[in-house]
């Protein structure tokens, strides 16, 4: 697979080009070929800036399958997801339903007086949640 960056460097090597050929055409003083390449060139450097448009989208698609795939990974305990490979960490599962995001949940020590449970909030959406069987030492 040709990858964009790949595309851009070929680009980039074609506008050179055309530089040359503009700077031939200015020693030969034939107006009418310095503005032809003139516009290919211009015309080139429109293609550069759609293809890196198009190499962020990509770029932003690949990030967003990466978490998305990551967040797949996580289980649900309680009101909360902890990652089986990475225990300690809770993350939140209503930045997961809502927005798709891998968001982390902190220990907030408000209730550990009258509870049993840790309570945990989120830091992206203030999301709160007691999960009562979260076991660290199980997943
Ligand atoms: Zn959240």
């Amino acid at each position: 697979m040709i990858g964009i960056g790949t595309i851009l460097t070929g680009i980039s090597t074609t506008i050179s080009t055309a530089q040359k050929a503009y700077d031939l055409s200015k020693q030969m003083n034939n107006l009418e070929l310095k503005e032809v390449i003139m516009e290919l060139k211009e015309e080139l450097l429109e293609i550069r800036s759609k293809v890196m448009q198009l190499k962020e989208e990509s770029d932003a698609l690949k990030e967003q399958a990466k978490i998305k795939e990551d967040l797949s990974r996580l289980k649900l305990v309680d009101e909360v997801l902890v990652d089986p490979e990475n225990a300690g960490i809770v993350y939140c599962v209503k930045c997961r339903e809502d927005n798709g995001k891998k968001s982390v949940m902190t220990e907030s020590s408000a209730d550990i007086k009258y509870s049993k449970a840790k309570q945990y909030e989120c830091k992206t959406c203030g999301h709160a949640a007691k999960p009562y069987h979260l076991n660290f030492t199980g997943y």
